[in-house]
């Protein structure tokens, strides 16, 4: 439950079939993720403003733990997912801002992470 993670915790980590896909400061994270299952997760929050519409929800389900999906495990339900995401599995890579600064305590594990940061 993110509404409640925002009120208990300063750092967060969002996990994909059994991995760890992206750390941050949780409310960093909340304002601009870096991968697109966070994003995902984040676009299905209800909100008040929001009432009568439908909820968004990510397309498809999780894997099958013992027959998880080539590269990203994510890659059958990501609206970014290319070849390369269907056959490399990405790094946990620390993210980066415009300038190229580290920004402390974010990680992505997303090839895109760049273009889902800023796009
Ligand atoms: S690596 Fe590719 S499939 Fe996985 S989350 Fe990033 S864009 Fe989507």
């Amino acid at each position: 439950d993110l509404g409640v993670v925002a009120d208990v915790a300063d750092k967060i980590a969002v996990m994909y079939a059994g991995r760890i896909v992206e750390t941050a400061p949780v409310h960093e994270l909340y304002a601009n993720p870096a991968h697109p299952y966070t994003k995902g997760l984040l676009r299905s929050i209800p909100r008040l403003d929001q009432k009568g519409q439908d909820l968004y929800a990510i397309k498809g389900l999780p894997p099958n733990l013992l027959k998880v999906p080539a590269g990203c495990a994510f890659n059958p339900r990501c609206e970014r997912a290319t070849d390369l995401c269907r056959s490399e599995l990405p790094q946990l890579v620390p993210v980066l801002d415009a300038e190229g600064a580290d920004l402390p305590g974010r990680r992505s594990a997303c090839h895109f992470w760049k273009e889902t940061l800023h796009g």
